[in-house]
This record gives structure tokens, sequence and C-alpha cells, in this order.
């Protein structure tokens, strides 16, 4: 729970807060751009109160998807009665999962719905109200894990949704030796008529990305996104494994046609497929 004796300071007067436990993960960023901000310390803080029907559901969005806990809100009526939205439609039968997972370091999941099988992209928490909804949703036949980082609640999303579990072998440990579909390969592959998996080490050594009707990609830690500069960025100091490498499976991406870049932290862009190689370019210069 947040504790607003804890408050961090630059937030401003009103019931949203955010106490100094945040771990900078950028989940509270994208779901209400304009509500919370970072400090020069790289904590979140609330930057401007919700006024809005629309803010407050933001507001309870950002409360349930801290993967600490530490946002937090003095009673109010309007956080009371904002009705909760997650998982979020975004385009194209993508959704946003919210609840993300301090085991993920509040990596972002994604879930997609396919007319071959719907596939939940990393791990989000297994919070009940999330289960039932994804369970409305048609449920989960594949879990996507795009790395040995953002895998959480993985073993009890697939002990619920008996769903196979993809994973490269590089990125397999104690605790994902036992996923359904290791692949072996260090090359890309076509899972379904419309879903592709591509072989994108650099941030870690077998990382992988999900790409669907060859415009949608899912990233995990290989790229990230700014809202603040609108960027599409990767972080040198975050290639775990190797920047050269990285950088390679960055060039390898300009062969796509890429509308949308849905990264594991923070948010999402729809750019045209021309942005979104030159953004991408200026990453390897
Ligand atoms: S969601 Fe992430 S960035 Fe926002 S307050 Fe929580 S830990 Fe900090």
């Amino acid at each position: 729970m947040a504790q607003k004796n804890n408050k961090n300071l630059n937030c401003v007067e009103g019931p949203l807060y955010v106490d100094n436990t945040c771990i900078d993960c950028w989940t509270c960023l994208h779901i209400g751009k304009d509500i919370f901000k970072l400090d020069s310390n790289s904590l979140s803080f609330v930057a401007r109160q919700p006024q809005t029907d629309e803010d407050w559901v933001q507001a309870k969005e950002a409360i349930l998807s801290c993967p600490v806990n530490c946002i937090g809100v003095i009673n109010d009526v309007r956080f009371n009665q904002a009705l909760l939205s997650l998982p979020r439609m975004i385009t194209d039968n993508i959704f946003y999962c919210g609840y993300t997972s301090r085991d993920s370091y509040g990596g972002t999941s994604y879930f997609l719905k396919t007319s071959q099988g719907n596939i939940l992209i990393d791990s989000p928490k297994f919070n009940a109200q999330l289960v039932q909804k994804l369970k409305d949703l048609g449920g989960v036949d594949y879990m996507f894990l795009s790395h040995k980082d953002d895998v959480a609640d993985h073993q009890k999303f697939a002990e619920f949704f008996h769903c196979k579990r993809i994973i490269h072998r590089l990125e397999v440990e104690e605790f994902t030796c036992e996923c359904e579909i290791i692949l072996e390969e260090e090359k890309d592959i076509e899972f379904f008529s419309d879903v592709q998996i591509i072989f994108t080490p650099g941030h870690s050594k077998g990382h992988l990305s999900l790409l669907y009707k060859n415009k949608y990609l899912f990233t995990g830690d290989h790229l990230f996104y700014s809202h603040d500069e609108d960027k599409i960025f990767a972080s040198q100091n975050l290639s775990w494994h190797s920047w050269e490498q990285q950088k390679k499976s960055i060039a390898k991406l300009l062969a796509f046609d890429l509308e949308w870049i849905f990264p594991g932290h923070g948010g999402w862009c729809n750019k045209t497929s021309l942005q979104i190689k030159r953004e991408l370019s200026k990453i390897l210069v």
C-alpha cells in the first residue's frame, strides 16, 4: 500500500499521490501521460491532479498496475466511481493488460486475440480480476516470453489456462525450464500465418520479439518508446548481453513495414513505417 506520509514532495496538492518507493518502471507515465511525470531522481510524482472521469479511470488503472503499489489516493468519490477498463483494447484485438508485476520490474504485457489462438505477451500479475477478463476474452492459448526478466507469474497463468509458454533456449533458467515450447534455433520463425517470432538478441542473449500482421511489433526490452520525446529508442546501458548484437537485431527490423511498436516498458506508439524506419536508423548511427 502507498504511504502518504512517505509521499514524493514533488506531487501537486490533491487526493492522488505517489510515495518514494517508486522503481521507475514507467507504467504510470504511460497510463496517465499528463498526470504522472518523473522527477530529477527518476521517481514518479503527480504533476497534475485528475479532473475528468477519464483522468480518474487513468488514475485507477495506474494504481492497480503499479508493480510496487506506491500510488495512492486519499478517499475520493470520483476514484471509487471510476470504471476500470483493463485489459483495454488498443487496436485490432491487441489489448493492454496493466497489472504489471514487480517480478518483471513493471514490464508491460499485452493480450493478442487471433483466429489461430490467443497470446499473452510477457507476464502481468496473476490477478483474479485480470484472469477473469482474459477468460471472458476467450482465454490464453499461448504465452510469449520475450526474455527471462519479464516472466513473473508465467507458471500460474500456465496452470490456470493450460497455455503453452514460448521462450528461447538461451533465456531458460530453472524457473522457466518447464516451458512447453523452447525455441532452439537462432533465427526467425513463422508461428501462425500472421504471427512471426523474430530473434532479436542484444538486451539478452536469446531475446525474442513478436511480429503480428507484419506491422505490429511486440519488442520486450529490445526497444522502448518515450512519450515526452515521441521517440523510439534502445538503451545501451540496459543491453546486458551485447550492444553490437542489439544494433544488428535493430537493423534487421528495417526489412519490415512496422506501424506499431509495443515495448515491454512504458508506452506504445503508432507511426508510419517510414517514420519508424527513420527512428530505428538513428539508433544505429
Ligand atoms: S507505476 Fe512504476 S513508475 Fe509509476 S509509480 Fe509505480 S513504480 Fe513508479
